[in-house]
């Protein structure tokens, strides 16, 4: 059964609430924030029940009526989304906690959850006609870019620094993107894709410079609930770079207590980082309202070198409206955690993901996670695209 077509109102400026047009193509808003696409809530409550779900594709399709893509002809499709959400009995009596759950994102295609972001983001691209996509990446992104690029039939540019894991540029080239490499960071990277922006009109697919990665990712936060039987868990560890993942399951949150699925209630949103990389963490800490640039950023979850994020405020604001915190995991402690994740569950997890069960003992400690608690660990990448790296300080 093929999900009916969807599509929003309009979009919102995440700092000004300021209304732009959706069926444009949009980047960031006057006021230089993330734009969220909005959606007639009211209007979806009457025809879209969870039980409207039962039949529906196992992929992220299967929430058509809460995504921008109109036309399902430009749904550009790998296969993206609905991954497992594995039970680890052994891993929650190692973290004394009650239950721990695996949601297992090295299962989308090009192996990490960048896929659900890039899978929207190049959809609506295509559809609103976008001709040249780019976009500066730590190394995910850019493979998960040229594969729907590649899908999609459009050309794709990914600037990368140049000692992202050799089996994502291997990945990354073989999809037949023009591939650049930097001495620098995704933050210089950045700057390479502005010049292609301006001098050639890419459109620029960084992470919530555009309004749609965040719709894919929010898919998440619609797909636990439907995993777990109509519920939450009690906490969420999430390992944040940009934090588009972490946002995009917030959102996802608040659409769905519009739509009458949920109430108020909210699980707790454990932010985790690399020691070596960590502004959101200081941020928090801090009571800080958005996040300082990372100097000096080194880790080998090169998904997490990430110094500075566009969308700091929201995740701050989503960590902290949930009673949640953010974590910093030094590299060798993400290690460790990835052999233990791996022989508890059969899970070989991303150092990104060993970082997320790294946190859960801190979490213990600080009375953020207790003995009944239900604690959804988020492995955001396949291992097999880190081999070769080893941890960093
Ligand atoms: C990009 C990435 C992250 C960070 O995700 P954000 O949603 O940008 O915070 C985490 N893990 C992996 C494997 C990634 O590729």
């Amino acid at each position: 059964m093929t999900p009916p077509a969807g599509g929003a109102t309009h979009l919102e400026c995440t700092w000004t609430g300021e209304r732009y047009e959706s069926e444009r193509l949009q980047t960031l808003s006057a006021a230089g924030r993330p734009l969220f696409a909005r959606y007639d809530l009211d209007a979806l409550a009457e025809r879209f029940r969870p039980q409207d779900l039962v039949g529906r594709p196992a992929d992220l399709w299967r929430y058509a009526e809460v995504l921008p893509v109109r036309d399902p002809a430009c749904r550009v499709g790998l296969g993206e989304g609905w991954t497992p959400l594995l039970e680890a009995p052994r891993l929650a009596e190692r973290m004394g906690v009650g239950r721990v759950w695996v949601k297992d994102e090295g299962q989308n295609p090009t192996g990490s959850f960048k896929a659900r972001g890039l899978g929207l983001a190049v959809s609506r691209a295509l559809e609103l006609g976008a001709t040249e996509l780019a976009l500066p990446s730590a190394g995910n992104a850019g493979s998960a870019a040229a594969a729907y690029g590649a899908a999609a039939g459009l050309p794709v540019h990914v600037v990368v620094p140049r000692d992202t894991p050799a089996p994502i540029l291997a990945e990354i080239r073989a999809l037949g993107a023009d591939l650049r490499l930097l001495d620098g960071l995704i933050t210089d990277c950045g700057a390479v894709v502005r010049e292609g922006v301006e001098r050639y009109g890419w459109f620029d697919l960084s992470t919530l410079k555009e309004p749609y990665r965040v719709e894919g990712k929010k898919t998440m936060g619609y797909e636990l609930f439907e995993q777990l039987g109509g519920r939450l868990p009690d906490v969420i560890v999430y390992p944040t770079g940009g934090g588009t993942g972490l946002i995009g399951m917030w959102k996802a949150f608040d659409e769905m207590e519009g739509l009458g699925w949920i109430g108020p209630e909210r699980p707790r949103m454990i932010s985790v980082q690399a020691a070596g990389c960590a502004p959101m963490v200081r941020a928090w800490e801090a009571g800080a309202e958005t996040a300082e640039p990372w100097r000096d950023a080194a880790t080998y979850a090169s998904g997490l070198r990430v110094p500075a994020a566009v969308g700091d405020f929201l995740i701050l604001r989503a960590v902290r409206a949930s009673g949640g915190a953010a974590v910093a995991v030094p590299d060798a402690d993400m290690a460790e955690w990835v052999e233990i994740v791996g022989s508890a569950t059969g899970v070989f997890c991303a150092p990104e993901g060993g970082a997320v069960a790294a946190a859960v003992p801190v979490l213990r400690e600080r009375g953020l996670a207790g003995d009944a608690d239900e604690v959804v660990l988020f492995n955001t990448g396949s291992g097999l695209k880190y081999v070769g790296m080893t941890p960093q300080e």
